[in-house]
């Protein structure tokens, strides 16, 4: 299947759920998740008119899309997410290179990407990843610490727009969309990134700005 036929789908499924849901889901926007794709088959997505891509990595994310002969070069408009876990040592190249950061979970990484954006002039806009399964392998940031840590970035004046969260794999997702949904009510934050190939018709009712699409959309991913 073809990323444009692939993409077809998803969206039909999408607005099936919302049809049934009696959500409004124009404002649902896919991001492609390309980490780990042959870049065929991200120039295949490009070549189709698709702009709106997310990595998890930054190493790997600025070898294919930075630079003077990097895809954001050679496509206009892309717009790049980062949904991994940013090191603070990689904060000026992510902050150069990525136009939205999913992945706020620290108050250092606040501190240093306040630092970095001003720097170099460029306001990157944040999403808060909670943590909502309190999982200690995972990053993000405890439901319970989540009050302080926005009044933080506040502080800081930080671009933060809204949250996003990565369900434990094995509890329902369901259950984390509608706290993730709650939390962002509750600290005036209303975008989400919420939902991935395997639950996105689980985020879909919650009207998630944001559902990051790996497998379905390009295949499975290199090992
Ligand atoms: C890899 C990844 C995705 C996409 O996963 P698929 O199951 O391939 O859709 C979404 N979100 C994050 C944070 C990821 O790391």
């Amino acid at each position: 299947m073809s990323f444009q036929d692939n993409l077809k789908e998803i969206r039909k499924t999408i607005e099936r759920v919302g049809k049934h849901r009696d959500v409004d889901v124009s404002t649902i926007r896919v991001v492609a998740v390309s980490k780990q794709q042959p870049e065929e088959r991200i120039l295949e997505a490009l070549e189709s008119g698709y702009r709106l891509f997310a990595e998890n990595r930054v190493n790997d994310a600025a070898k294919i899309w930075g630079g003077e002969q990097g895809l954001k070069a050679r496509y206009d408009g892309v717009e790049l997410h980062l949904i991994g876990h940013l090191q603070t040592n990689k904060v000026k190249e992510a902050v150069a290179l990525f136009d939205m950061i999913e992945t706020l979970d620290s108050v250092h990484l606040a501190e240093e990407l306040a630092k970095e954006m001003e720097k170099q002039v460029r306001r990157v806009p944040l999403l808060i990843q909670v943590n909502t399964g309190e999982e200690p392998q995972k990053s993000g940031i405890a439901p319970k610490d989540l009050d302080a840590f926005v009044a933080t970035c506040r502080k800081l004046d930080l671009p933060v727009q809204g949250l996003m969260c990565l369900p434990p794999e094995d509890e329902p997702a369901g259950l984390h969309f509608t706290f993730l949904k709650e939390l962002s009510e509750r600290v005036n934050l209303p975008k989400l990134s919420m939902g991935m190939s395997g639950d996105f018709e689980k985020a879909v009712p919650f009207k998630p700005d944001y559902v990051r699409i790996g497998s379905a959309l390009f295949g499975a991913r290199k090992v």
